[in-house]
């Protein structure tokens, strides 16, 4: 599947409206066994969580329920399950899941610090909700989990402006019960409204996965020892697109991403990840960029939290990188947004 789907551009008599949908898959290849020993410690779990006060409504049939974050909805193919085909086994599943999600939701906002409806100007509206939508298959797949956000570029006052439209997480039900894949995909849910380098956004989604869920499908590698380079000679993660396409690399990517976010974490600390939320937060260039963050833009707001130029690292890690200042982000944004005419706009 590609990582950015192609841009729908949009000509409207308001300006330049620019929609396009990010998505990340997870797959994964566990075996039956592994699926429903992780079914029982979930069942576990449930019955712990369920002191919790979360306010869960369901409508009539139970097809879909509504928690603070989220609405959860069982599509047309799981409904023929015979684990799902009554209302009460979906009140069940469901009601168990959403205060697990909840509990989730908390977790990974203390460790970002910020949440997608915390974006107060042009971001995911308070009320909006998280859509998870649970079938059997998807894309005719049982091993594919994928979030998508959905952000609108707008033209406002002479400038792109992002936001946040919506944001939805598919699962295949196998999926679903697995907890670190539910952890992996909320971290998604999160740090999608950045449009964050992908080795970034997956290798923070591997850290909440690995670290805070217990997941046992992906771990730290060494980072000179295990070093790829691609044909120039630039770290291979750097240019890592999607999931299909680096093949055999793919599970290395993962790896390596991860151990990047977690050395980062480590050598300055607990806070050093909400710290450089809360810097890109306060400046809001990212919603100006018309496409995803690249890399050097994203090391500028990671030195600010390290209080640390960290362009040596990374060179040091062979990534094609150069050290900006915020006039060089602020140029960078006005070349790369497209042109606008007076009549309409191009792209
Ligand atoms: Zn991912």
């Amino acid at each position: 599947m590609k990582w950015y789907d192609p841009w729908k551009i949009i000509i409207g008599v308001i300006g330049l409206l620019i929609i396009f949908t990010i998505g990340c898959a997870q797959l994964n290849e566990v075996h039956k066994r592994k699926t429903a020993e992780a079914r029982n410690r979930l069942k576990k779990r449930y019955v712990t969580l369920a002191r919790s006060n979360s306010d869960i409504q369901a409508s009539a049939s139970s097809l879909t329920l509504e928690s603070k974050h989220y609405t959860l909805t069982f599509s047309k193919d799981i409904q023929k399950l015979k684990n799902y085909d009554s209302a009460d086994e979906r009140l069940g599943l469901g009601h168990g899941s959403l205060v697990y999600m909840e509990s989730l939701y908390d977790f990974v906002h203390d460790i970002f610090g910020f949440e997608p409806s915390n974006q107060d100007v042009y971001g995911f509206e308070p009320n909006q909700k998280i859509k998870i939508v649970l079938h059997d298959l998807y894309n005719g797949s049982k091993h594919r989990a994928v979030t998508h956000t959905q952000l609108q570029n707008e033209y406002r006052n002479g400038e792109f402006i992002k936001k946040i439209t919506g944001i939805q997480m598919d699962f295949p039900v196998e999926m679903y019960n697995q907890r670190p894949v539910k952890a992996h995909e909320l971290a998604h849910a999160f740090t999608n409204i950045y449009l964050l380098p992908m080795w970034f956004a997956e290798g923070i989604a591997v850290l909440v996965e690995v670290e805070y869920a217990k997941g046992n499908e992906h771990g730290k590698v060494d980072l000179h020892d295990d070093l790829k380079l691609d044909l120039d000679g630039v770290n291979a993660v750097q240019n890592w697109r999607g999931h299909a396409t680096f093949g055999p690399l793919t599970h290395w990517c993962y790896n390596y991403s991860y151990s990047i976010v977690s050395e980062l974490q480590q050598r300055y600390g607990s806070q050093f990840y909400p710290r450089l939320f809360r810097l890109i937060e306060g400046d809001r260039l990212h919603q100006k960029l018309p496409g995803p963050m690249n890399n050097s833009f994203l090391i500028y707001y990671l030195s600010q939290s390290a209080e640390e130029d960290l362009i040596p690292f990374f060179q040091d890690l062979k990534f094609k990188v150069s050290k900006l200042s915020k006039n060089g982000i602020l140029t960078m944004i006005q070349q790369m947004n497209p042109i606008i005419t007076q009549q309409g706009g191009k792209s």
